[in-house]
């Protein structure tokens, strides 16, 4: 062969086709209920939800980024990143694709240090739908930077541990039945974090829901004296630093950015056809150069931002360093998200900040994108760090 020839970059055939069925699911089944729902609706009725979960699993969609031994289809990083894009491209997506209706499994840690016996009584049951899970690192005295700011404690007691603290801003937890708390078990030491598998209805535990900007309400939870006994320890006492480590290494922000481009993909498109159906001043929005820059703009920002997505993934799959790459990702896109939703609204005038359309609502969603899974600020400064570590300027981490 030349080898000055290339092929280019193109999607691998069973990719492409499960892209294809994403899409369609998500036009044909999720957008067609969701026009009869509230607009801040945050879950589908049960009986739609119970068939269109059995569906999902029928074509082999459910729990698409979990390994197959525990549930689920073990695709790896890059096509969790093709196929979010597409999951998330309805009014809810953003922060529920499918309302749940792919599967709604308990974040990696949970299998990746869970012993046999949580993982067969909370891991499993999470994955196969019976059983729900909540995620607690952020706390009263912060978020940005949860090892220092970790203050809820556990102390040994015989075979048991005790909780008291709080936690903070806890996705889910209304709807969960387990989750897992991060807690200071060493006051010393900015690495002694030991994290436990707490239960919903263990005595002094309570849950209360925090109003936000976005209606999948966050929660506080509080905890008196809450016992919770040894075999729930999640990974070593004071190795809870670890698991907070490899949470924050970023994996979880590459599909989190996937689904900020998938959301931004849905809105430029709907911003391209209604610019192409208004009249004012006896001519089409889309003869308007105004607007047509911004819908340029928007392209442009797409465009950039898949190839940092995929870029991230891709070097995740290959086991590159990839943390540098995934700030980036996650940087640009929830940046990216929030312009290109309101150049969408602007395009569609009162329109656009109408309940009958979904960009309002992700309007306000695209909010948090910019502080939720590590804050812009928190991550400029991760990617400062490379710049002044010895990599490459403009280069890979
Ligand atoms: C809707 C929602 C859902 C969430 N879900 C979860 C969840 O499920 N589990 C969970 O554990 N947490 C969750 N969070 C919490 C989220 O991760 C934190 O809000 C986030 O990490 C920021 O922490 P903070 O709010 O305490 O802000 P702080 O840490 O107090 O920071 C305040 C501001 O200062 C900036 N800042 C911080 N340090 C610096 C610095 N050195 N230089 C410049 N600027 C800086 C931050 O970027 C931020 O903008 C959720 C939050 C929201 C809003």
């Amino acid at each position: 062969m030349d080898p000055m020839t290339y092929e280019g970059y193109v999607l691998p055939e069973a990719l492409r086709l499960l892209k294809q069925t994403v899409q369609d699911y998500v036009q044909k089944e999720i957008i067609a209920l969701e026009r009869e729902l509230d607009p801040e609706a945050i879950e589908l009725p049960p009986e739609h939800f119970q068939q269109l979960s059995k569906k999902v699993q029928q074509m082999g969609l459910w729990c698409w980024e979990v390994p197959e031994r525990y549930g689920g289809q073990g695709f790896n990083c890059f096509w969790d990143a093709v196929l979010s894009e597409d999951a998330v491209q309805h009014r809810a997506g953003l922060y529920l694709p499918g309302y749940g209706t792919f599967g709604s499994p308990p974040q990696p840690v949970a299998y990746e240090y869970g012993t046999p016996e949580q993982i067969e009584t909370y891991v499993v049951p999470t994955i196969q739908g019976s059983r729900a899970s909540f995620f607690a690192i952020t706390e009263p005295s912060g978020g940005s930077d949860p090892a220092r700011a970790i203050r809820t404690t556990a102390v040994r007691d015989g075979d048991d541990w005790v909780i008291n603290g709080s936690k903070i801003f806890i996705s889910g937890a209304l709807q969960a039945d387990w989750g897992i708390v991060f807690t200071r078990t060493d006051p010393q030491s900015r690495r002694g974090i030991t994290c436990f598998i707490v239960e919903k209805g263990t005595p002094g535990f309570t849950v209360q829901p925090v109003p936000v900007i976005r209606p999948w309400y966050p929660t506080q939870l509080f905890f008196q004296d809450v016992r919770v006994p040894d075999r729930n320890r999640l990974g070593e006492v004071n190795g809870g630093w670890n698991i907070l480590a490899n949470r924050l290494l970023g994996r979880g922000r590459i599909p989190y950015s996937a689904a900020n481009l998938g959301v931004s993909v849905a809105a430029h498109r709907m911003a391209v056809e209604y610019a192409q159906t208004r009249e004012t001043f006896g001519a089409l929005l889309s003869s308007r150069q105004a607007i047509q820059w911004m819908l340029v703009d928007n392209e442009v920002e797409i465009a950039a931002c898949r190839w940092l997505v995929w870029q991230a993934a891709w070097r995740f799959d290959a086991g590159e360093e990839f943390r540098k790459e995934a700030a980036m990702a996650k940087l640009f896109s929830s940046e990216m998200l929030g312009r290109v939703v309101d150049r969408a609204v602007q395009v569609h005038g009162g329109y656009g900040v109408s309940k009958w359309l979904p960009l309002e609502r992700w309007y306000r969603e695209a909010r948090v994108r910019r502080i939720g899974e590590g804050p812009s600020e928190v991550m400029r400064m991760l990617i400062a760090r490379y710049l002044f570590s010895g990599s490459q300027p403009g280069g890979p981490s």
